[in-house]
């Protein structure tokens, strides 16, 4: 053979490699068939590599097993898999209820990309009460969804009684459970159709990485997620999975540790003369206390504060004063971070009414002690901006 045939299969892997801990990392877009009869074998397990090679399908079962699902799809980022899993069950003429804290790209798809494609969007409080959510519902309401807590104010929905009548109606449920992170609440095994979340939080835990996941337990709803990922041509890398399936590896020490650590700054907030009042479904008091400490085996590090009234300034020197909370719109990794979250609250159809501004804080794994001495020295700047 020429010396350029030689170069292009010289080394090429064929026989078994050897066993570590974690999956190969392959990357392939051409998968190599054993003989003709594969090249159209249905049976044959992959036969191109934007399904997912090795990496991909070890983290596809840990999840599955986290959140007792019978399948799972990846998709490039936490939006995708919302997206993804929204288009893979609606239909033109569908109308969809969708809860108002939800996370505000979402908001953004369903107006923009559902609504112009003719499914009917509407948004309910989240404080409805189930009957009244399910009741309202008309013959086209296809689908409810949930976010609980939900985006930047962190309320409650009673989720199992949600999808309990909506079962019975014949309306699929489906949750935006990046707070629970597939952990601390298992969505399916409260009767909710489509787990989804944004693996690029917690899970992830590094903030390195993007993807997200749909889970569910219905093979019909399985294999219509996964058609949604083949039509709209989505693929994550081996790279990025084999990322995230270390982050898997360690969520439910990550998410004690954080969770705890929230919970004592959220308690030490409480006692500042500066803070109006604690957004935290964990604290006892919190008006949404009940449906957590029934449903959830524990809290992650995300929860927001209300201030007491102060003009703009004020937050600026509040945040500009911190020196370990980074400002950054992400959370879920092992660094704290903090945001100002009243202007996203702008697009909201049922707005509450807070004392003053809303900061919301992501607890990471830096000591309890820097973390409040941090926020001690951001709320002196409030109270001297504000005086
Ligand atoms: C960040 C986030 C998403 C989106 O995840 P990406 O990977 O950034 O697209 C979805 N839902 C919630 C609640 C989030 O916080």
């Amino acid at each position: 053979m020429s010396d350029e045939t030689r170069l292009i299969h010289a080394g090429a892997q064929s026989g078994p490699i050897c066993r570590t801990v974690g999956p190969p990392i392959q990357k392939g877009s051409t998968v190599l068939l054993p003989n003709a009869a594969a090249l159209y074998d249905d049976d044959h397990c992959t036969t191109y590599g934007r399904s997912g090679l090795a990496a991909q399908a070890t983290l596809r079962e840990a999840l599955a097993v986290m959140e007792g699902a019978v399948g799972v799809s990846l998709y490039p980022s936490g939006l995708a898999a919302i997206s993804g899993a929204l288009l893979a069950v609606l239909k033109a003429g569908d109308e969809i209820l969708v809860v108002d804290n939800v996370y505000k790209p979402v908001r953004r798809f369903c107006d923009r990309v559902l609504g112009g494609f003719g499914v009917g969007v509407s948004y309910f409080d989240p404080r409805t009460a189930p009957e009244a959510l399910v009741g309202e519902a008309s013959d086209k309401t296809r689908l409810i969804l949930l976010e609980s807590p939900g985006s930047l104010t962190l309320e409650m929905q009673d989720v199992p009684a949600i999808a309990r009548l909506a079962r019975e109606r014949g309306i699929l449920t489906a949750i935006d459970n990046t707070w629970g992170a597939g952990f601390l609440f298992r969505p399916l095994e409260h009767g909710v159709d489509l787990s989804l979340q944004a693996l690029t939080k917690y899970v992830g835990g590094h903030s390195d990485v993007f993807m997200g996941s749909a889970a569910a337990r219905d093979p019909a709803l399985v294999r219509a997620l996964n058609d949604g990922v083949d039509d709209l041509g989505w693929a994550v890398s081996g790279e990025d999975a084999y990322q995230v399936l270390r982050g898997v590896r360690t969520l439910p020490l990550r998410l004690a540790a954080q969770g705890e650590a929230g919970l004592r700054v959220a308690e030490w907030l409480k006692t500042q003369p500066e803070v109006a009042a604690v957004h935290h479904p964990a604290l006892p008091g919190d008006p949404d206390h009940a449906l957590w400490a029934r449903d959830y085996r524990g809290a992650c590090g995300l929860f927001t504060v209300a201030l007491k009234p102060a003009p703009r300034a004020a937050v600026d020197a509040f945040l500009d004063a911190l020196q370990v909370f980074g400002l950054g719109f992400s959370w879920g990794g092992f660094e704290s971070l903090a945001i100002w979250c009243d202007p996203q609250l702008k697009a909201r159809r049922f707005r509450r009414d807070y004392a003053g501004p809303l900061i919301r804080l992501h607890i990471g794994l830096e000591a309890v002690d820097d973390l409040i001495a941090d926020l001690r020295r951001g709320l002196d700047a409030y109270a001297k901006t504000a005086a």
